[in-house]
């Protein structure tokens, strides 16, 4: 067998693992990255890019469509456009493969060695890494481990014939001409909303009372109203009970105890992600879970010394740029810097129609700390640039404390306003008090005025509505 020590070694290359190699590269750690597929993991390879290149893709199809019956901006047409799914779906993948090259581009330009192949623990400094190749053994003096998440299963529904995974959903030849999507949280809405544009009769089915229900009410109001507008069904309270027979009807029940049958060519089932905890030899550690995460310090220390978790497999929320965050912070400590994760200004971006934006508390999160706030809000219906993009449905939201005007949290609904999510993490991160954001000169016409008419607002001192 094979045999390798490094200095920093990293299990998994996705966003918390290729961020990690790649700093500790930079720091002159000798280090090596191991993975089975190529790098990126599941936000590069089946996550993140390939499901907003669909989302583009199918919107820039549903405003042709739109043009073409007059139902765009007036003086705006078009002739009837054609799709080809599997040209879209081949784009896609373009772009998935010059990422790819492009983390292994960076690997070389660290000095990252990356391996491939499934590693697995023999102790808590070493692992045998499995590929076609064979087996090598690898030592380390500190191990990250970045093993992601996978797509949780239901009993009812195993994936396989037409039940499939927002992994398959990425790659499909055409779009179904009925999607039965179960679980209506980020994937599902984000991907029930693409296929609608793209031509499917979808509906979605979502156990708790409203899609969505990590936001707030008042965020996913506009998302539903959009729903409505492009024919996606909605059905919450509901819960998926299997098919009937292989290949039959989707079964719902509601919480009345209705029965319902949805008939669906293809039936996507979101209904969450759980970390990757098995499958890599974590027997042979002393680990302490947290739940079904690996538990870890602010510092992403496991209880084992020298032992690090970061990304999905380390705790929520399971974004990809909370586990890049990481995966710098543990690379820099391994450098011997002193490092510690503030979790406080993570953003979280929807890619649904419209987007939604948070960061910090939202108004109900504020309240439950005990914290007396002051609320300031800009609807899109009063901005000059939501009305020159033909979208005025949403809002921005501050919320601040009262005592100090401290910004606690920005929210935001709104086309494109994924691009503002910037901004309110700056802010946050800042410390920003409400006269900051207030006295920036923000730039005309812009959806960024928003925020600054909402810092207004919560002042008593709204310039525009
Ligand atoms: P992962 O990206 O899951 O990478 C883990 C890697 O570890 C994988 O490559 C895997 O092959 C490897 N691995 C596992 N076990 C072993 C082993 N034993 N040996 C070797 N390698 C191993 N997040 C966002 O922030 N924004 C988005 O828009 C977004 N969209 C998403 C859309 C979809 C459809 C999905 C599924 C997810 C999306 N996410 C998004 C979530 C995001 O992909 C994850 O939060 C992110 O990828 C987590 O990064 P990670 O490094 O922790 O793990
Ligand atoms: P999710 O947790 O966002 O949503 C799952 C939904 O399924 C919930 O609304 C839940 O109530 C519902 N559900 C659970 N069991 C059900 C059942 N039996 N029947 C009907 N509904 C049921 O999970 P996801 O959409 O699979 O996404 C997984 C994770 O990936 C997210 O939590 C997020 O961390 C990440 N992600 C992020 C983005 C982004 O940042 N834009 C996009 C996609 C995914």
């Amino acid at each position: 067998m094979n045999e390798m020590s490094c200095q920093f070694l990293v299990i998994g290359a996705g966003p918390g693992g290729y961020v990690a190699a790649i700093r500790a590269g930079q720091l002159g750690l000798d280090t090596v990255v191991v993975d089975s597929i190529k790098p990126g993991g599941t936000c590069l390879n089946i996550g993140c890019i390939p499901s907003k290149a669909l989302i583009h893709a199918a919107d820039e199809y549903f405003r042709m469509r739109e043009a073409a019956a007059a139902e765009a901006i007036p003086g705006v047409t078009a002739g009837t456009p054609s799709l080809d799914w599997s040209d879209v779906v081949g784009w896609k993948d373009g772009i998935v493969n010059r990422l790819n090259n492009g983390v292994t581009g960076l690997f070389k330009k660290a000095r990252v060695k990356l391996v491939e192949g499934r590693a697995r623990f023999v102790d808590g400094k070493t692992v045998i890494v499995t590929s076609e190749t064979g087996e090598q053994r690898i030592s380390a003096e500190t191990v990250v481990i970045a093993t992601g998440s996978e797509p949780i299963a239901l009993k009812t529904l195993p994936f396989g014939g037409k039940v499939i995974s927002s992994t398959e959903a990425l790659s499909l030849s055409a779009p179904p001409e009925t999607l039965a999507v179960v679980g209506g949280g980020y994937i599902g809405v984000e991907l029930g909303t693409a296929f609608a544009k793209a031509g499917s009769r979808v509906t979605i089915v979502e156990a708790a009372d409203e899609i969505l229900p990590l936001y707030d009410g008042d965020l996913v109001k506009p998302v539903r109203q959009r729903l409505q507008k492009l024919g996606v069904t909605v059905m919450t309270g509901a819960t998926a009970q299997g098919l009937a027979g292989e290949d039959g009807d989707l079964i719902i029940e509601t919480t009345k105890g209705e029965e319902r049958r949805i008939a669906c060519d293809r039936v996507l089932v979101t209904v969450g992600r759980r970390p990757v905890t098995e499958g890599w030899g974590r027997d042979e550690l002393v680990l302490e879970m947290d739940g079904p995460f690996i538990r870890t310090d602010d510092s992403r220390r496991t209880a084992m010394c020298g032992v690090y978790a970061i990304g999905d497999v380390a705790g929520e929320p399971m974004l990809a740029h909370k586990a890049m965050a990481e995966g710098e912070m543990v690379a820099e400590i391994a450098a011997g810097h002193r490092r510690v994760f503030d979790h406080r200004a993570i953003p979280t971006v929807c890619f649904t129609d419209p987007e939604i934006v948070t960061v910090g508390l939202s108004p109900l999160g504020a309240k439950a700390a005990g914290i007396e706030t002051t609320i300031g809000r800009f609807p899109l219906s009063a901005s000059g640039r939501a009305m020159s993009l033909d979208r005025e449905d949403g809002f921005v939201r501050v919320v601040a404390r009262t005592d100090n005007h401290l910004v606690l949290g920005i929210e935001a609904v709104g086309a494109t306003v994924s691009e503002l999510s910037a901004a309110f993490s700056l802010a946050l991160e800042m410390g920003a008090c409400l006269e900051d954001v207030a006295g920036t000169i923000h730039a005309h016409p812009t959806l960024g005025e928003s925020f600054q008419e909402a810092a207004l607002a919560a002042l008593g001192k709204a310039l525009h509505v």
